[in-house]
This record gives structure tokens, C-alpha cells and sequence, in this order.
């Protein structure tokens, strides 16, 4: 009885054990190796960067104005790091070491942050280079491998479509939007909408390519009321769709609430033709809540989804729960919900559960943003909806960027599943079958246009064309504005 008892007891505290830590070391296990090894030879549809014209990004770029150039710091600072974490500035006149000499000491509260180590993989794979322990001599040495590999597209390509496997990327152009054009073989735009929902008269964008103003006048279209300006819009996502982009898009948390209201059009009329600063902030918003709710229904009539971007922008007004009025009252409007609605990643599951038929979401940046969070929401998305509905993106703006968000996202995938199998909620095979859903095929389901651009089938690899020379804007901007 006795011996039984301690035999109970140590096969409790065996399995105890077991558990845990197969649970804390999915990447150890032989098991994860080998999914991640299958997620790694799928190629990816990326539903979401901001990839710049190469000449932004070109090492030799625009000289004397060096900063804007990929360079360490540049790399560092235009994805993400720079957002919460200290960067040395690094005058024109500075040398390397003496930049570095004051940057190095920048990472000691940074280390544990998924804004940090989500470019290691990068700097690992692409540089051999363990960023954590690196010496001053190879912080030199990598320096300059990023100015070297910058001058010429051929590294962007091989690292984008080779070692991060992407297949086809959609990239929104938000400096140019109506521009409606690609800088890259493998990309493919969005049409951004923000500067549409806030134009309530001529002349207030700063780029032509964002103003629909110019976009009418260029098209021979008059705009001399509030119903020529829902024309006009017809008519721009008409075009849209006419060029091949593959959905809408639009940023508006960084500046406002997502609570869209269904306001009459008397009242949003009240704000045509009067410039925003001019108007009362009611105004504006009626304004925008009526072109919001226009341009809902237009994507419904063209058969186009819309991206959104909810949670981590505003904290306050970027719940994606505020959309959830507008979702239900446009059941044939295709929404996506972007960044899994960080922080509220389990209402996020709840909106598409509810209006699975019509709603997406997307983990684009949130792999990046917390690697744990993104973890505990594929696991509890692929609980509450279809393994059909869910998407990812890299949303970087150079190579090494979306390399690491790439390899980031995979690995989340590769763990959750092989989790979900070892804890016998799911055979491999059917497994595998969501991992390829969610890179890949889920993509090309909602966004069917993107097949044209599929090329891997063809065995050869991709170079670019020509030089490309992109439209106005700086590289600096680069998510100083709204992602
Ligand atoms: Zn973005």
C-alpha cells in the first residue's frame, strides 16, 4: 500500500514535471524544429509593410543628408527600437566609434523588449552577428555590411523574397496613396484612405498624391458638394480596383476614435468646403464618421476588404470593440482588424466570432510588439473562429525588419501549434494545414487578386528590374506617421 502510494506519487510528480517544461520549451523540442522547418519553406503572402522607394533607402543616397541612409542607426531607428528605447543621435560629422561609443550603452533596458530582439534574428541570420554580446569591433564591422549591402537592391530582394520567403507583400504607401502604384516586383499597394475620411476641402494634404482634390482635378471631376465628394470616392475605389490593389486601408486611430457614427448627411455637410481648422471638433468628426461609413459601403460594392488598424496608436479610442457598431451594420463589408487589436487581442477573437462571415483579423506587428501576447492570441483565436480568418504581416520598412518580424511570426505560429498538438488538441496534419492557412492561403482567399503576382512556381529567383525612383516623401517619415 505504502509503495504504491510512493509509486503514485512519483509517477504525479514525473508527469507533474513533464508538462511544464515541455510547455516553457516548445522551441526545444524536435517537434518544434520541425514545424518551424515546414512554416519556413512556405512562402509567405505578407498582407502588410511600408517598404520605401530603394533610392530612400540606398546607402549613397541623397548626399548630404546622410542620416536618412540605412546604416545601423537607421535600422535601428526606423523600426520600432527607437519608439520607447534610447538612440545616441548621430551628427553627419560623428564618427562611428565615437556614435557608438555613446549607443552601446542605449540597449540595457531594452534587451527584454520585443522591439529589440525582434531584429537579433535579423542581425543573426543576415550578419552573423549575436547583437547581445556583440564587441565594438563587430558593431563596426556591421556598420558597414548594412552601408555595403544598401547599395544596391539586389540585397533588399534576396533578403525579402529568399531568406524571409515572401512571396508577395502589400505595402501601404501611406505617403502617396493615390499614386496607386508598386516600387518592387513583389509588392503590391493598398489604396490608404485617411487622407479621404479627412478632406473636407481643397488643398490641406501637403502631398498631391494623398489629396482627392487633385486626384478629381487630374480626372476632370468637379467636387462642389458633400454628394460630388461620395462620387468622387466611387470613383477612386473604382480605380482601385481597376489597377489591381487588393483592399482599402486606413490608420485613422493614431488621430481619432474608431466609434464611426452613422451621422445624417445634413450634418456632415455642414463641414464641406470649410477647412479643418476652421471647424469645431463635432463638426470634423461628423464629417469623418459620414465619409467613414460612405467608404464602407463603396468597399462592399467593389468587392473590397479594409484594412483597419485598432489597438496600440491612441490608447484611448482604438478598442476594436468602438467598431463593432459600424461591422454589424455593413454585413457585406469585408473588415479586416489589424495588429489583433493589441492590447485587446481576446475581444478582437470575440468581434470575429460574432461576425465570422465578414471579419477577419490580422496579426500583423503583433509578433513584434509582445512576442507572448501574440502566442496566447493564436492560440485562443484558433479556439474561437475559423482557422480561415486569420492573416499576418511584417509591417517593417526595410530588409532586416521585416526579416525579423518574418522569422518572429513563424516561430509564434510554429509554437502554438506544436503546443496545441502535444497537448492533443489538434493532429500535425491539421496543424501544418492551419500554419500554410495563416502565411499564405488565407491571403490569397480574401485578396484573390494577389494571384496574379504568385512567381515561385517558376523555380527562378526574383531581381529587380530596374533602378526604381520613387515619389516624393523622406525616409525619415517612416512610422513618425501614422503605421
Ligand atoms: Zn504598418
Amino acid at each position: 500500500m505504502f509503495n504504491r502510494s510512493v509509486m503514485c506519487l512519483l509517477y504525479l510528480c514525473c508527469a507533474g514535471s513533464a508538462v511544464p517544461s515541455i510547455a516553457q520549451n516548445t522551441r526545444a523540442t524536435p517537434a518544434y524544429r520541425e514545424m518551424k522547418s515546414f512554416l519556413d519553406a512556405i512562402p509567405a503572402i505578407d498582407t502588410h509593410d511600408h517598404i520605401r522607394p530603394f533610392d530612400h533607402l540606398r546607402s549613397d543616397a541623397d548626399p548630404g543628408s546622410n542620416d536618412e541612409a540605412m546604416n545601423l542607426r537607421a535600422l535601428l531607428q526606423h523600426c520600432y527600437y527607437a519608439w520607447f528605447n534610447p538612440l545616441a543621435p548621430h551628427p553627419a560629422d560623428m564618427s562611428f566609434d565615437d556614435w557608438w561609443g555613446k549607443a552601446k550603452h542605449n540597449f540595457d533596458n531594452a534587451r527584454a523588449t520585443t522591439f529589440y530582439r525582434f531584429l537579433l534574428p535579423a542581425l543573426q541570420d543576415l550578419y552573423g552577428v549575436d547583437f547581445d554580446r556583440m564587441t565594438d569591433d563587430q558593431a563596426r564591422e556591421l556598420d558597414r555590411k548594412i552601408i555595403e549591402n544598401y547599395r544596391d537592391p539586389r540585397w533588399l530582394y534576396e533578403v525579402v523574397t529568399e531568406r524571409a520567403n515572401i512571396e508577395v507583400m502589400v505595402v501601404d504607401r501611406y505617403w502617396a496613396p493615390l499614386e496607386m502604384r508598386s516600387d518592387y516586383s513583389f509588392a503590391v499597394p493598398v489604396l490608404n484612405v485617411n487622407s479621404l475620411v479627412a478632406a473636407s476641402c481643397p488643398s490641406e494634404q501637403e502631398q498631391p498624391h494623398s489629396d482627392p482634390y487633385w486626384y478629381a482635378k487630374a480626372h476632370g471631376f468637379k467636387v462642389d458638394s458633400l454628394d460630388d465628394y461620395v462620387t468622387l470616392l466611387d470613383r477612386m475605389i473604382a480605380d482601385a480596383k481597376q489597377h489591381g490593389l487588393p483592399c482599402l486601408k486606413n490608420t485613422l486611430a493614431y488621430s481619432r476614435t474608431l466609434e464611426f457614427r452613422n451621422v445624417p448627411k445634413e450634418r456632415a455637410a455642414k463641414a464641406f468646403g470649410r477647412p479643418r481648422k476652421e471647424l469645431k471638433p463635432d463638426e470634423m468628426r461628423d464629417f469623418e464618421d459620414f465619409v467613414m461609413w460612405r467608404i464602407c459601403e463603396l468597399a462592399a460594392k467593389h468587392d473590397l476588404p479594409i484594412q483597419i488598424h485598432t489597438g496600440q496608436a491612441r490608447i484611448q479610442g482604438s478598442n476594436p470593440m468602438l467598431l463593432v457598431d459600424m461591422i454589424e451594420a455593413n454585413p457585406k463589408t469585408k473588415f479586416v482588424l489589424f495588429h489583433g487589436g493589441f492590447p485587446w487581442v481576446g475581444e478582437t477573437g470575440a468581434i470575429v466570432m460574432r461576425h465570422t462571415s465578414h471579419v477577419w483579423v490580422d496579426s500583423v506587428w503583433l509578433p513584434t510588439l509582445s512576442y507572448t501576447m501574440a502566442k496566447r492570441a493564436f492560440h485562443e483565436w484558433l479556439e474561437v473562429m475559423p482557422s480561415d480568418r486569420i492573416m499576418w504581416g511584417a509591417d517593417c520598412g526595410h530588409a532586416e525588419g521585416i526579416y525579423g518580424a518574418t522569422e518572429l511570426t513563424r516561430r509564434c505560429i510554429a509554437e502554438v501549434l506544436v503546443e496545441k498538438v502535444a497537448a492533443g488538441d489538434l493532429t500535425e496534419e491539421h496543424a501544418r494545414r492551419i500554419g500554410r492557412q495563416i502565411l499564405r492561403d488565407n491571403a490569397l482567399a480574401l485578396f484573390p487578386v494577389l494571384k496574379q503576382h504568385l512567381w515561385k512556381h517558376t523555380g527562378k529567383k526574383m531581381e529587380p528590374e530596374t533602378a526604381t525612383t520613387g515619389p516624393q516623401g523622406t525616409w525619415r517619415g517612416l512610422h513618425s506617421q501614422p503605421k
